[in-house]
């Protein structure tokens, strides 16, 4: 069966600003530092609803709400093997495979479920948030799903979900 129709989003306010550091083979990794992330999501379907892919009023508070829960906050791979993080009173402690140490109030941090916060498993990540939103609020699955995530202009990871046919 082929995607046949297509509704891609990328509107001003799908933005993010985050810090965050990679985490390399080695051990090693990238000194703190952030990015102004723009996302763009393209959602398929094999035919139209009331002439529609899905409407663009519902997707796009979708994707907003999303990408403003990333917002101004420190990312944290929490599946990432080579980090210990503690839980304390009010902050979150991380240490690195090179030891340094950084204890960031709660607030500040959003630990995520991702082994690395490159900007290909965080496209990953917003295409699963995408798609349980979107099945939650309007018990609804596009064909497939695209989410680019734009580190920097001119530079983009894209992640896609097909959906298995029913
Ligand atoms: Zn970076």
């Amino acid at each position: 069966m082929s995607l046949s129709y297509s509704i891609k989003v990328y509107k001003q306010y799908f933005n993010f600003a985050c810090s965050h550091f990679m985490i390399f083979e080695d051990g090693s990794r990238e000194p703190l530092h952030g990015h102004n992330y723009r996302v763009k999501v393209k959602g398929d379907a094999l035919e139209l609803s009331s002439d529609m892919v899905f409407d663009f009023l519902d997707i796009k508070p979708v994707v907003r709400e999303i990408c403003d829960s990333l917002d101004h906050k420190l990312l944290i791979p929490k599946l990432n093997s080579k980090l210990k993080i503690f839980e304390e009173e009010k902050n979150f402690r991380i240490i690195c495979p090179d030891e340094s140490e950084f204890s960031i109030p709660k607030q500040d941090i959003l630990l995520l479920p991702i082994e690395n916060t490159s900007s290909e498993r965080i496209a990953i990540y917003l295409n699963q948030k995408i798609r349980e939103n979107t099945l939650q609020k309007f018990g609804y699955k596009f064909a497939q799903l695209e989410v680019e995530v734009e580190e920097t202009p001119g530079q983009s990871a894209i992640y896609i979900h097909k959906e298995e046919p029913a």
